[in-house]
């Protein structure tokens, strides 16, 4: 069984089209399927029109958030309501093409975990969308080390017991493949349609820039310092606690060997700044792994997952 996951803000025009094309493709595949369509609080009259699809077609299954959540929160709640063994995402205002859902599951059969659309032909604007977008991509890329030319396709097909590990919050449905590289997740791209908006506005800017890069250090973080916090931050910790030790003892020999008055040098204070940043950048690592450990414990997980076990019996 496949879902498709489309989260929809303030979409009227675009979603009983959506439907019908979604419907020419879903159809030809002979496999069973839902549409799960995530209505994010949306004010115009995308909730009636919701409604109808729901009552016509039972494949049509609808959640409705009680305000505008964001489009990550409306992607999570559809993932944890689909069926199916493989769970496709996309847009609803038809810029991504239900056309090309059968080249994301041809992939899935390769045995990837997860296949990205590429959108190689993009129709939005050049200065403020394609532009950064592309120095996101490259920078994304980099720091995570999983390479995609196009982490904003939300055409994308997941198998079913990776999409059911995240837990998102925030803006991460931008950086899903990414974080699932912690899963352990094959990951792979494909090119696909992309057509210009032709009803409503686009909901995002450039206003995202800043939480975009915001973004980026969390995702590094979540994905190799998870469980070792205590690295990161008592790693900086211990080189200012080291480097102010350090200008202390220089000082306290001046004023121990060569009596010379310290007391008005800004050494002193440099070298007071960086003890004490330092104690509090370990101790804080040390809460950060109580908070992991908490995180693990009380969701009952691992920090790790098995792909296979032989010989165990059941
Ligand atoms: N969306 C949403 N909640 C939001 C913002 C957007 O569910 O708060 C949906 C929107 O309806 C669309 C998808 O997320 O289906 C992508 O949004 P948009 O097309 O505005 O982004 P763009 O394609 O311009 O990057
Ligand atoms: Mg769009």
């Amino acid at each position: 069984m496949i879902s498709v996951v489309i989260p929809a803000y303030n979409e009227e025009e675009s979603l009983p089209l959506l439907y019908d094309k979604l419907k020419e493709s879903l159809d030809k595949l002979n496999t069973d399927y839902e549409i799960i369509i995530v209505d994010d609080g949306s004010t115009d009259r995308t909730p009636q029109i919701l409604k109808e699809l729901a009552q016509k077609d039972e494949k049509v299954k609808v959640i409705r958030f009680r305000r505008n959540f964001g489009q990550t929160a409306a992607m999570y709640a559809g993932f944890e309501h689909a069926r199916g063994e493989v769970i496709i995402t996309m847009d609803a205002d038809l810029q991504n093409d239900p056309q090309d859902i059968p080249l994301l599951l041809e992939k899935i059969k390769e045995g990837y975990d997860i296949v990205s659309g590429w959108r190689k032909n993009r129709q939005d604007p050049l200065v403020s969308r394609k532009i950064p977008s592309k120095i996101a991509n490259w920078i994304i890329s980099k720091v995570t080390g999983v390479y995609l030319h196009d982490y904003g396709c939300t055409l994308k097909a997941y198998r079913r017991d990776i999409a059911k590990r995240y837990r998102l919050y925030g803006d991460m449905h931008r950086f899903l493949p990414a974080l699932a590289k912690r899963f352990g997740a094959k990951i792979t791209e494909v090119p696909v349609r992309h057509h210009p908006r032709r009803f409503g506005t686009s909901k995002y800017g450039i206003g995202r820039t800043v939480r975009v890069i915001l973004d980026i250090f969390l995702v590094k973080f979540l994905n190799e310092y998870i469980t070792r916090p205590l690295y990161v931050f008592g790693g900086v910790g211990f080189g200012l606690l080291s480097l102010g030790f350090i200008l202390g003892l220089y000082l306290s020999f001046l004023k121990l060997f060569t009596g010379a008055s310290i007391g008005n040098r800004p050494l002193l204070l440099l070298s007071v700044l960086l003890i004490l940043s330092g104690i509090q950048l370990i101790s804080t690592g040390v809460v950060a792994e109580l908070i992991v450990r908490t995180y693990y414990e009380s969701r009952n997980e691992k920090p790790y997952i098995i792909e296979e076990k032989l010989n165990f019996g059941e």
